[in-house]
């Protein structure tokens, strides 16, 4: 696939609007400080005529290309060449009907699904975006990778960075990482810097890392990174038989996924590839609500690209005055500064979206639960699940409307949680361990 003028980077500042080659490594715009965004002149990408014609594609799996999850829908993300494209088989997730999970929220059976992206190579849904963003490292001639990273970013950085050979080292907080995510980092390879603080900590120092050492940033204003991300959106469609969803369910920590997924629909109807966009949730945790806060509260909208800065310059001094540290167990969106809030305005605008916050508790009922009834996923992906439920209390959301919601992470990232959650009987749905005297007699009796 030749690519050549097919992409370009743009500021998503309209007043700026500053536009750069798709070979440099920038993160930032050199000229106003914003966000990127990777845009694509249509024309000169072969983008099929119905998105059912990339079924085809997974008849030729031998082709690794193909069998990604990621570069199977490569014409979607047409900014690279195929030589530096990387891939180590991301994105064989499941989309899967589950009418027990339904009934909890109370949903109608047939209309809840679940976006199973813990099946990732590493766990998470990160590896979509990692797939993209190395294969853009390697095209601007990278040697040298970091990232800050709350678990799941650590660890699929430092999978895909070994897998194509360039150095990686991973910022952390301290005892802010699940143990799952951090063991992943370590027997990858990656080096482990753990710093006194917390990941909003991590994320200035390593944006300054990057800068003064000239490493490859991997942290999600990387904004090729998100075009990775958006192919989970695609899998969901390709999973409801080319058709989209009512609504999409997605958890909200540094806004990434949110950003990407309505990146992606916005592109799809532009293309005329489907017919409607969908509607999004995004929910945070009650103890890293920002999101939630700036929306409902101070009423923060994209505006065209003009977002008060000034409401959020107050909000973030606000929370440095009151030495406000972000508290959730889903310490995958534990973010109180998340780097991609104005490209999430940009997608609750682009899918009529909205935002919810819900407890800790919630979360560990709602994982108990997808855990019972389904693959299970780590706490932040069951923020969904708490979210829908609520969303279908107060109406929002009708029981025979079309829901996916995205689980990010394995269950297995994160075994304290549900550790304590079942032995310590901490809620509604615990399943914790019968002790039992070391006699058979005394075993089977207690056997249901
Ligand atoms: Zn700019």
């Amino acid at each position: 696939m030749s690519t050549s003028g097919a992409a370009y980077q743009k500021c998503i500042n309209p007043d700026c609007g500053a536009e750069f080659d798709c070979g440099q490594a920038l993160f930032k715009c050199p000229q106003c400080g914003e966000l990127l965004d990777i845009q694509y002149n249509w024309d000169k990408i072969e983008v099929p005529d119905s998105l059912s014609n990339f079924a085809k594609r997974w008849a030729n799996r031998k082709d690794p290309l193909d069998f990604s999850g990621v570069w199977r829908f490569r014409e979607l993300l047409g900014f690279c060449e195929d030589k530096y494209k990387v891939t180590i088989g991301e994105g064989q997730t499941i989309l899967q009907q589950n009418d027990l999970v339904a009934e909890y929220v109370d949903m109608r059976p047939g209309c809840l699904y679940l976006q199973y992206e813990g099946l990732n190579p590493s766990g998470s849904f990160k590896d979509n975006g990692m797939s993209a963003a190395f294969s853009h490292a390697k095209m601007a001639g990278a040697s040298s990778s970091a990232c800050a990273s709350t678990g799941n970013t650590s660890a699929s950085v430092a999978l895909y960075a070994h897998s194509c050979g360039l150095k990686c080292t991973v910022l952390i907080g301290s005892g802010r990482i699940a143990f799952g995510k951090l063991s992943q980092a370590m027997d990858y390879g990656a080096q482990t810097i753990q710093i006194r603080g917390d990941f909003d900590d991590c994320m200035r120092h390593v944006q300054d890392v990057c800068t003064r050492l000239g490493l490859y940033l991997l942290n999600s204003l990387n904004p090729f990174r998100l075009e990775g991300q958006k192919t989970i959106m695609y899998r969901i469609i390709e999973g409801l038989d080319w058709t989209v969803p009512d609504w999409i369910i997605v958890p909200g920590g540094n806004l990434g996924n949110s950003s990407a997924f309505g990146k992606a629909f916005y592109e799809l109807k532009q293309l005329g590839l489907i017919k409607q966009i969908p509607r999004m949730a995004i929910i945070n945790a009650t103890g890293a609500d920002t999101l939630t806060d700036l929306v409902n509260n101070k009423k923060l909208v994209w505006n065209n690209g003009k977002v008060e800065q000034k409401v959020i310059d107050d909000y973030y001094a606000d929370l440095t005055a009151r030495n406000f540290s972000p508290h959730t167990c889903a310490s995958a969106i534990e973010i109180s500064r998340p780097v991609n809030l104005k490209k999430c305005l940009r997608s609750i605008d682009i899918c009529d979206g909205i935002v919810r916050a819900v407890t800790d508790e919630q979360i560990c009922d709602a994982k108990a639960i997808i855990g019972r009834y389904g693959l299970g996923c780590e706490p932040a992906s069951a923020a969904t699940i708490a979210g829908l439920k609520d969303l279908r209390t107060e109406g929002v959301i009708a029981a025979d409307e079309q829901v996916a919601c995205v689980l990010t992470g394995h269950a297995l990232k994160d075994p304290d949680v549900t550790v304590n959650y079942h032995k310590d009987k901490q809620g509604e749905f615990s399943n914790p361990p019968i002790e039992a005297p070391n006699e058979l007699e005394e075993i089977i009796k207690l056997i249901k």
